[in-house]
């Protein structure tokens, strides 16, 4: 059966990549359409009908687009998480939903080190920074991206920390991190950085009793969702204690009052992303891209669930 595989992409990916995903399906004999920089949903709404297969990236995949998507079989988020998708519509519409796990993850730990060395030199202003040997990371999440940071962090002569409750803590010493046994227990270390997927449990969760624990010097680095901290919370801290940093791959749903918060040392203590750029580089797209095109075609071809979303619900390593 000649399949359409719809590439639904609100924020396009690189040309290079999409060119990629292309030859993969098209030597599977399946038809590529392309729905990229669109502008609303309704355009992804008309775009979903007859598609059997997607491939999308942040774009909401929800019961409407379901509704639509009369041929559908899978979907797959090129990227991490699945917080986009309406995991249980897909279920109740037999939709497979996958991602494409640690394709992004070393794009992510090289944009938390950017971002690390420009607080540490204080946005290159001239004034006297630190540097980020013998100092102390801890991972809320140990997945494919913390483990990525971790690597670098070794080359940096780091020490790292990790707590995630779905990793045996002498795996994390076998990678050699040392293994935490509570979230609270990470906030001793200076730098804390997220990896956790955005659920219920981690919504919000990084809240001012955590945030008040940090050290002197406390950064919080946040590539996993904005939504994982609580606004309010940071922006207090942020506030109060002048020597607080934070870090995040996206800036906060509302960041007028958090520039305000900072004042002219803007750039140093508070630095963002214009839009979420982790896993914004060529080797990321190409990596996530292919890596969902091989997935759709394995799927169809080889009957492939690789990891079906009730198993990796189950699991609990896969999401995110
Ligand atoms: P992953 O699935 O490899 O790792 C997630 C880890 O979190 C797993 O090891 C899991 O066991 C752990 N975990 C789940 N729930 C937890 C909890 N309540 N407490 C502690 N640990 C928990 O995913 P990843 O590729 O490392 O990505 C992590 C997250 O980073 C993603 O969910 C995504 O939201 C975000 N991300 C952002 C970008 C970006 O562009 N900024 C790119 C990739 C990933």
């Amino acid at each position: 059966k000649q399949r359409t595989v719809l590439l639904a992409t609100e924020k396009a990916f690189a040309a290079g990549a999409v060119t990629k995903i292309e030859s993969v399906v098209k030597a599977a004999n399946y038809t590529l359409k392309k729905l990229e920089n669109y502008k609303g949903k309704d355009d992804l709404l008309a775009a979903v009908e007859g598609a059997d297969a997607m491939i999308i990236r942040s774009d909401i995949v929800d019961a409407a687009v379901l509704e639509k998507a009369n041929q559908l079989k899978i979907v797959v988020r090129a990227g991490a998480g699945y917080d986009n998708i309406d995991l249980k519509a897909c279920e109740s519409k037999g939709v497979v939903a996958m991602n494409t796990p640690g394709q992004n993850a070393n794009a992510v730990a090289e944009l938390v080190f950017g971002m690390m060395i420009v607080s540490a030199r204080n946005n290159f202003d001239g004034t006297s920074g630190f540097e980020l040997v013998n100092r102390e990371i801890a991972f809320y999440g140990f997945g494919a991206v913390a483990r990525a940071v971790h690597k670098l962090a070794q080359g940096f002569g780091m020490k790292s920390f990790a707590y995630d409750p779905y990793i045996p803590a002498d795996k994390i010493k076998e990678m050699g991190a040392e293994p935490v046994s509570s979230v609270a227990g990470l906030f001793e270390h200076q730098y804390v950085s997220l990896h956790v997927p955005l659920t219920d449990e981690t919504k919000a969760s990084i809240n001012k009793a955590l945030l008040s624990k940090m050290p002197k010097g406390g950064t919080l680095i946040n590539t996993a969702r904005v939504e994982v901290v609580h606004e309010a919370d940071m922006l207090e801290v942020l506030s109060t204690r002048s020597d607080f940093c934070y870090l995040c791959d996206v800036a906060p749903k509302d960041i007028e009052p958090f520039k305000a918060a900072v004042g002219d040392k803007f750039g140093k203590r508070l630095i963002f992303t214009k839009k979420k750029m982790g896993a914004q580089t060529a080797e990321a797209n190409d990596n996530a891209g292919v890596a969902a095109a091989n997935q759709i075609v394995g799927f169809f071809e080889k009957g492939f669930e690789a990891r079906h979303l009730e198993v990796s619900l189950a699991d609990g390593c896969l999401e995110g």
